[in-house]
């Protein structure tokens, strides 16, 4: 089997390694192999760096830059396997793509320093066999206590004293004693994840013909990578249907394939959100739960998730975009699920995007990536036009059911009441929607009772005091609220610049806003709201999914969080409240988003056999995103929007990489950006547009300036910005944060 393992790796005796560490530096340090010791690149080990002992991993042979006197011994190997061929060649790209320290790249892979420790064991007792009828037995006194604690260890596994009294109802004294009398036996627990194999031979839906198509070609790939004797395993295939076309159905298809090879699964996804029923999907297909990876584990399952992918115990791994580096030793399939979506890019720390470096680690690993969408990003679709990517196309949904019919709203013709915000176009539908005792959804991207909120007396705004930003009223929360460092403070009874009382007024409509309206407007009908700070919790997301399964809400009113994966098979209207919304700060990819995201929205409605209507509000219906959403063509509208980027030399036809110049003195930082822009590269077909003020030109109390480089697609971006950065001195809190193919332009 052609895993990383399989090369072997060069092993070193008393010489010098290079050493990376997890830690903000720019390279690897030097120290010596000693005596009684054999490390080889990859193993996990423990080193001295000044007074602390640090943990890394072997990243090579030494390079002689410390002098032998000062060269410091390796402590020891950990007890981990080593770090795979393909995950360390991915570090290395990682760090110099994004211009980021080695070191910091390394972090990523090492988020859970406890999972390099031994794992943790805990003292269990069991019953020593002891015949307790044996009245000549001097070590037996049966007391009913004691009876009871054997009665429990009869029923089930051995346990710790503590959870044995509990379970028995008895002291921890009684266990104890027990075990100094010889009638329990001490053994050694180890903590353990329940890993379930997932079955891939279990019953499977049947395929329709170009399902089956599809998943033909991609379990080819999976094939193919498994090959012993190619080096041709790296495919990227577009996944290409529109929602509820069964890319799910088809791409669980070549996880079947890579499990029965024995190799594992990443599946990369965009948003908790989507988890819950996708872990339902996966789980009544391969009858056990993958493993998950997201902010949400515990700190124990976070250190066993790591183990047990590390050892190649773990099977299927599904998680955010920090998953892509995690210790897989034999990875042989990644899936990007929505993968034109923006939370895969990740725009602080370590500036990169998981899409991109999955497609990088698949190939370091030769071994294929599915990257499954109904509107491929530009990038990809423009990948597929080359011939770069392969495409799978799903075209219809499944079991026959219709797209949905999308109609714009010209709002500057529509009668639109003071304070109101559903078109009297949209209320009849509504209306109409409900009478029939179907479902309806309403779509607004925007958080909160109001975004803004402003004196009527004197015309003061409330600002954020860290960022430069409006405060969101959140009404149900009773609160102010920045969106960006989520400082929040009580409303205000009086404005607090001019102290008139009772002058404060909500400007424009949030979520809440739009629910008070509806619920007005509809008092018969049950409405609830999807918004993430609505929904405090996983399970109280998956809750109000159900409800909504259950047809126990009539109108769901949310955000992008409700955008994404469900099936609802009574919703069949979807009413867009503002389809422009996004559109307006105008940046590169502000039209694909707004494409991506009210298709995605439009998708939620008629998925089953009661067809679907979707109402767009727009006071621009001539724009080509709403004139695309309308007529349907969405090949078109990217191929325009490629054409548009192709003639301005913008990605993915040029590249950008943003430097964003920040510190907590504003004369410091229009110095170093000012300093920046003196210096800026002047090659051919490189332009340096800034340094400006930041449209955020405070955010959490640091002042910021950007510049945006632009460059052909073949310039040598890296070698540029390197020597550019060569040039600056930075002094203070002055830090420049670079962001290599920018999706954040504030
Ligand atoms: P997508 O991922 O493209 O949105 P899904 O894979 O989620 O589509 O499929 C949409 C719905 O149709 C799901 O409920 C799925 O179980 C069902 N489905 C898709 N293909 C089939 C099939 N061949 N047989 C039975 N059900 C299917
Ligand atoms: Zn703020």
């Amino acid at each position: 089997m052609p895993t990383s393992h399989a090369t072997p790796r060069r092993t070193y005796r008393e010489e010098r390694v290079s050493v990376l560490l997890p830690l903000p530096l720019t390279g690897a340090y030097d120290y010596f192999v000693p005596t009684d010791l054999s490390v080889s690149v990859g193993d996990f080990v423990s080193v001295p760096l000044g007074k602390r002992d640090v943990k890394g991993v072997v990243w090579g042979p030494g390079t002689n830059e410390v002098a032998a006197e000062k060269l410091k011994n390796i402590n020891g190997l950990l007890d981990v396997p080593p770090m795979s061929r393909d995950l360390r060649k991915l570090v290395d790209w990682t760090s110099s793509y994004t211009l980021s320290p080695l070191g910091a790249v390394l972090r990523m892979s090492m988020s859970v320093p406890a999972a390099l420790d031994p794992p943790k064991t805990r003292t269990g007792y069991l019953p020593a066999g002891v015949d307790v009828k044996d009245e000549s037995d001097s070590r037996i006194r049966m007391t009913d206590a004691r009876r009871r604690v054997l009665a429990v260890l009869a029923e089930g596994p051995p346990r710790v004293a503590a959870e044995l009294a509990r379970s028995a109802g008895v002291s921890p004294s009684v266990v104890r004693s027990m075990a100094d009398a010889g009638l329990l036996k001490p053994i050694t627990l180890e903590q353990h994840l329940d890993l379930e194999k997932p079955d891939w031979e279990r019953p499977r839906p049947i395929l329709s013909p170009s399902q089956a198509e599809a998943a033909k070609a991609l379990t080819d790939a999976v094939e193919v990578a498994n090959d012993q004797d190619t080096d041709e395993g790296f495919s990227v295939t577009l996944l290409d249907g529109v929602t509820g076309s069964g890319k799910t159905e088809v791409y669980f298809e070549a996880i079947a394939a890579t499990i029965s090879a024995g190799r594992q699964v990443l599946v990369l996804l965009p948003e908790i959100a989507l988890t819950a029923q996708w872990l339902k999907r996966f789980t009544e297909r391969f009858g056990a739960k993958p493993l998950e990876w997201h902010s949400d584990l515990t700190g124990v399952e976070r250190r066993l998730t790591w183990r047990a992918i590390a050892a190649g115990e773990a099977n299927v791994v599904v998680g955010a975009r920090s998953a892509l580096f995690l210790p897989f030793p034999n990875l042989g399939l990644t899936i990007v699920d929505e993968e034109h979506d923006g939370s895969f890019k990740q725009d602080d720390g370590v500036c990169y995007n998981a899409r991109d470096m999955a497609v990088v680690r698949a190939q370091m690993g030769n071994f294929p990536i599915i990257l499954s969408t109904a509107t491929p990003s530009l990038e990809t679709f423009t990948n597929v036009q080359s011939g770069r990517y392969e495409r799978q196309i799903l075209v219809d949904r499944h079991g026959g059911a219709e797209m949905p019919d999308i109609v714009a709203i010209d709002m500057r013709t529509e009668e639109m009441e003071s304070q109101s915000w559903l078109a009297p176009g949209l209320q009849d539908a509504v209306a109409a929607s409900l009478a029939a005792g179907e479902q309806v959804m309403l779509f607004l991207n925007r958080r909160g009772y109001a975004p803004l909120t402003l004196c009527r007396h004197c015309g003061h705004r409330l600002q954020c005091p860290n960022c430069t930003s409006w405060l969101v009223e959140h009404r149900l929360q009773r609160n102010l609220s920045c969106h960006h460092c989520g400082f929040s403070m009580e409303p205000p009874g009086e404005c607090p610049e001019c102290s008139e009382p009772e002058s404060l007024a909500a400007c424009g409509p949030g979520v809440e806003r739009l629910a008070e309206e509806t619920t007005d407007r509809f008092p018969q009908a049950r409405c609830e709201i999807m918004a993430s700070d609505t929904m405090q919790s996983p399970a109280a997301a998956a809750a109000l999914v159900r409800r909504m399964q259950n047809r126990e809400i009539d109108i769901l009113i949310g955000t992008q969080i409700m955008a994404k994966g469900h099936h609802f098979p009574y919703l069949t209207l979807v009413g867009v409240i503002d389809a422009d919304l996004g559109l307006a700060g105008g940046d590169l990819r502000a039209a694909e988003r707004t494409f991506q995201l009210l298709h995605q929205v439009s998708g939620r409605a008629g998925r089953a056999e009661r067809p679907g209507k979707v109402l767009l509000q727009t006071y621009r219906p001539e724009d080509p995103v709403m004139e695309a959403l309308v007529a349907g063509t969405r090949d078109q509208f990217l191929a325009t929007e490629a054409e548009e980027r192709k003639r301005h030399g913008m990605p993915p036809f040029g590249r950008l990489a943003a430097l964003i110049v920040s510190g907590s003195d504003a004369v410091e930082v229009e110095n170093v950006a000012r300093a920046l822009g003196r210096k800026a590269p002047s090659e051919e077909g490189v332009f340096v547009l800034g340094p400006a003020p930041a449209p955020l030109s405070i955010l959490r109390g640091r002042h910021r300036f950007r510049l945006l480089l632009k460059a052909r697609r073949d310039s040598n971006v890296r070698g540029i910005l390197r020597h550019w950065l060569k040039q600056i001195r930075f002094r203070g809190n002055v830090r420049v944060q670079i962001d290599v193919d920018p999706h954040n332009f504030l």
